[in-house]
């Protein structure tokens, strides 16, 4: 029988900042043409989501107006979110979406309380850090790459640790060399772009992620990702070397 996966991404309208729902498109894709049937189901604000069925939840990152909007809909879903992830749901979140992961993130001077899924906190500092980025991560053989801009900071508890390093770019605060989060099947992240399409590794990472959870086998055929590889090297080439220097 053929396998199918489902994937939900959470408020598409509202958190979709540089290309964040490629990701979606990149997913869909990468188990398309690997014979493995997709379905994506969008979640909207008022919506009541079952996650009882998804593999792979995606939320994207937005501006802080849209970010409060979701944060409020999203906590009055906090149990479905954690009796998803408990269960080792494979949750993508990026950006405004990543900062919502954690216990509070501060907006203006306000502390919201955020989803309490994983061990962080998030305030915020002047300047915005904006930047192309380039981390290293155990969960994929290329650097990953991408582009950052925020003004929140986001700090790691002592249960939870960073999805990388930094080798360019700013991360989780500019200062502590982390960037992201890894926790069980939850990733969190400040890299736009989109994130998945230049980086194919992390794509099937939470592919094969979702496969183990659901049929007990992350076997992953091969495909021809030169021309997603070569994307990815030309930016890691580039930051890298210090030939470049952006502002
Ligand atoms: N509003 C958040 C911040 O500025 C997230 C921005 C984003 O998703 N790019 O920190």
């Amino acid at each position: 029988m053929a396998r199918k996966l489902k994937i939900s991404h959470l408020f598409p309208e509202l958190l979709n900042l540089y290309g964040d729902s490629g990701n979606i498109l990149c997913l869909s894709k990468r188990l398309e043409w690997r014979g493995i049937d997709c379905e994506v189901a969008e979640v909207h604000v008022g919506d009541r989501p079952s996650l009882s069925d998804v593999d792979i939840a995606f939320i994207g990152g937005g501006s802080d107006r849209e970010q409060r909007i979701v944060c409020d809909a999203l906590l009055a879903e906090h149990d479905e979110l954690k009796a998803f992830v408990d269960d080792g749901g494979v949750l993508l979140a990026v950006c405004g979406g990543y900062q919502l992961l954690g216990e509070s993130y501060l907006m203006g001077e306000e502390k919201v309380a955020g989803l309490g899924l994983v061990d962080m906190w998030t305030d915020r500092k002047e300047p915005r850090l904006i930047s192309n980025i380039v981390i290293e991560s155990e969960i994929s053989p290329q650097p990953i790459v991408g582009y950052e801009n925020h003004g929140g900071r986001t700090h790691l508890g002592s249960g939870a640790k960073p999805l990388g390093r930094v080798l360019y770019g700013n991360g989780n605060d500019g200062a502590s060399g982390e960037e992201g989060c890894l926790a069980g099947n939850i990733v969190g992240t400040y890299i736009h772009g989109p994130l998945l399409p230049k980086n194919p590794g992390v794509a099937d990472w939470l592919i094969a992620r979702a496969l183990e959870r659901r049929f007990g086998d992350a076997t992953l055929g091969p495909l021809d990702d030169s021309v997603e590889l070569a994307a990815n090297a030309v930016m890691a080439e580039r930051l890298l070397s210090g030939k470049v220097k952006e502002d």
